[in-house]
């Protein structure tokens, strides 16, 4: 059997805690399996001169990470990943800040990557290949000489070519997927964009569907949607709401209906939005005054860069603003946390909170979405109000959909969340579960990896939710 070997930007070592990410989850049984390697960045910023990678074995896997220089974690990681890549791949050219520099050291840390990565390397190895900050990983594997079977997936969404041009040097970039046997995707819109971008921009030839002759070796570009654990997820939300830090939220609420969000504090998730949103609520739907309490969980990433520090401003303003105008003594209608919470307490959390609100500007999957619906009690379920944008709507079909840019429609939907019968609450609820069944992330990884090892053969892998709204 070949070895595994995966590549992302950060790699997820065993360290003895109980908190895994969802990527660690999806792939550790396939790296056991074949006893594999994991291959990315330390976290580790250093200004002394590269030092050979390190490695820690620990159950067959060997985690093989190396340091990034600070020139590197400037331009690669700050900058063209997050401060271009992140925005215009997230459908905002506005927030896009491109220089040649950021980019060179882009594709300077991706042949690093390669240079190191080779060490390690066998032959027959299978290489998948993980997220935008190694669109061009493949590339620099060729150039070495490597023949290896190379998958890549983009956890975040990828948007038209109308869009993609825009960005500076697109020509370079893009074209370097073709390099991956495999290029897979959240949802078919993404593939599609893609697919668009190759025969529009590249004049690459299909070769049957999803398949493209990439100079003489076919791409095939496929749809895996990322799913949650969602027995071991509801399982754990049963636990949690007995934990001592989830009845006292509970009981804090003195009875109060309770609407959660949880977001990473950036732009794309649309939290000044929502909160616009929830205060036109406050305003057009009066009757709830006192009685609903909503809990924004969002703690704060990527604070280096100037547009993340200017969202914390407005989301701050925004609550300060909803609490002064309607609270009262006895009552605050948002509570806006920054501090991280452990997969538990937002497990029990989401249990009690009768509306999910999930309202993304655009989002590749959106995991919290999955997670809201697999910790709901069957029998009195709460209700998910999802924006369209999120990859999580095409599975979650029967959650309130909404357009996140529209304060009125979120406002009404959480309106018609927090008032619906029980009856319309549980059917709902069982479309939604019943697709999270059917997408479970035990199946994700395997997914892939069987469509990477197979000849490449027409096909495409359509997430069949029955459609509910
Ligand atoms: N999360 C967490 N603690 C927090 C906030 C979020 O463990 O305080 C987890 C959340 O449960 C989810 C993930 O972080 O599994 C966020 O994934 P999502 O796809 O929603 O958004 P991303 O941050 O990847 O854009």
């Amino acid at each position: 059997m070949s070895r595994l070997v995966i590549v992302s930007n950060r790699v997820g070592i065993p360290d003895g805690s109980a908190r895994a990410g969802g990527l660690e989850v999806a792939i550790r049984p396939a790296l056991k399996k074949s006893g594999g390697v994991w291959f990315g960045w330390s976290g580790k910023v250093s200004d002394k001169a590269p030092k050979p990678a390190t490695t820690v074995v620990k159950d067959d896997v060997s985690y093989v990470t190396v340091d990034l220089q600070k020139d590197d974690y400037e331009e690669f990681y700050n900058g063209f990943a997050n401060r271009v890549l992140w925005p215009i791949l997230h459908y905002r050219l506005d927030l896009a800040e491109f220089t040649r520099r950021d980019l060179g050291g882009y594709f300077r840390v991706n042949e690093f990557f390669a240079a190191n990565l080779e060490k390690v390397l066998e032959p027959d190895d299978i290489i998948w290949v993980h997220d935008y900050h190694l669109m061009p990983l493949a590339q620099a594997l060729r150039a070495r000489g490597h023949k290896n079977k190379i998958g890549f997936f983009i956890h975040i969404p990828f948007p038209p070519p109308e869009i993609l041009t825009a960005l500076p040097n697109h020509e370079r970039l893009i074209p370097a997927l073709g390099n991956y046997d495999l290029v897979g995707f959240q949802t078919d819109t993404d593939a599609n964009n893609f697919s668009r971008y190759l025969a529009t921009e590249v004049g690459l030839k299909s070769v049957g569907q999803d398949c493209f002759d990439y100079d003489g070796r076919v791409t095939q570009v496929g749809v895996f949607p990322v799913g949650v654990e969602t027995e071991a997820f509801a399982k754990l939300a049963r636990r949690a709401v007995e934990t001592p830090f989830v009845r006292d939220v509970f009981q804090s609420l003195s009875n109060r209906a309770m609407i959660i969000g949880v977001d990473r504090l950036d732009y794309s998730k649309g939290i000044p939005d929502r909160m616009n949103a929830f205060e036109r609520f406050l305003m057009n739907f009066p009757d709830w005054h006192n009685n609903v309490t909503y809990l924004q969980i969002t703690p704060r990433s990527r604070s280096d860069i100037q547009e993340y520090a200017d969202i914390a401003k407005q989301v701050g303003e925004a609550v300060g603003r909803i609490n002064g105008n309607f609270g009262e003594a006895s009552w605050t209608p948002v509570r806006y946390i920054n501090k991280a919470h452990s997969r538990t307490a937002l497990a029990g959390l989401y249990r009690v909170s009768r509306v999910g609100l999930v309202t993304p500007l655009r989002d590749g999957m959106n995991l919290v979405a999955k997670e809201y619906v697999a910790a709901q009690d069957a029998d009195d379920p709460g209700v998910l109000v999802l924006s369209r944008f999120a990859g999580a709507a095409r599975e979650c079909t029967a959650a309130l959909l909404v357009n996140p840019y529209d304060q009125e429609g979120v406002a009404t939907a959480i309106h018609r969340a927090l008032s619906m019968s029980l009856e319309e609450r549980r059917q709902r609820h069982a479309v939604n579960y019943r697709a999270l069944m059917r997408n479970d992330l035990s199946q994700w990884a395997e997914h892939f990896l069987d469509t990477l090892a197979a000849p490449p053969q027409p096909m495409r892998m359509p997430v069949r939710a029955s459609v509910r709204r």
